[in-house]
């Protein structure tokens, strides 16, 4: 397990995870303990507190997968920054996303290979659960990046 959160983000670590009859949630912490402030650049290692942070990432042996970070804020103290706090983020993760850009990949993937609504049955049944709403505003808003 600790390899395998490893792949989703260098910085994860693994905690613990739950098999249920089809979800695996994985609980992970971060490894770092010295992050720079996004707005000002200074480095902080004064946490100001954590809150769980969840999100889903691709399946893992057929089972839809939930990461829950225990996710650090930081203070920053450079005076002269405009926030005096601010989360740690992820390269796996997006601002504020509730999906890894890796399983928005995978969606937008098989969203184009079929209809919107024929996608959103076949990712529910194993690999996350999405709306036909939400695949039309991913493949609205694709990029050639993604
Ligand atoms: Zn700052």
């Amino acid at each position: 397990m600790e390899e395998l959160v490893k792949l989703i983000d260098e910085n994860f670590e693994y905690a613990r995870h739950e098999i249920g009859t089809d979800e695996i949630k994985i609980y992970v912490k971060s490894s770092r303990e010295e992050i720079e402030c996004p707005f000002c650049g200074e480095k902080s290692t004064k946490v100001h507190s954590v809150y769980a942070r969840r999100f889903q990432d691709l399946p893992i042996g057929g089972k839809k997968v939930e990461i829950e970070i225990a996710n650090k804020k930081y203070f920053c103290r450079n005076a002269d920054c405009s926030n005096t706090t601010f989360a740690e983020t992820f390269d796996c993760l997006p601002y504020n996303a509730r999906r890894s850009k890796r399983l928005t990949a995978e969606i937008i993937r098989v969203s184009t290979e079929v209809s919107s609504l024929r996608a959103s049955w076949l990712l529910r049944k194993s690999v996350a659960n999405i709306g036909k709403s939400t695949i039309c505003e991913l493949l609205k808003k694709r990029k050639p990046d993604n």
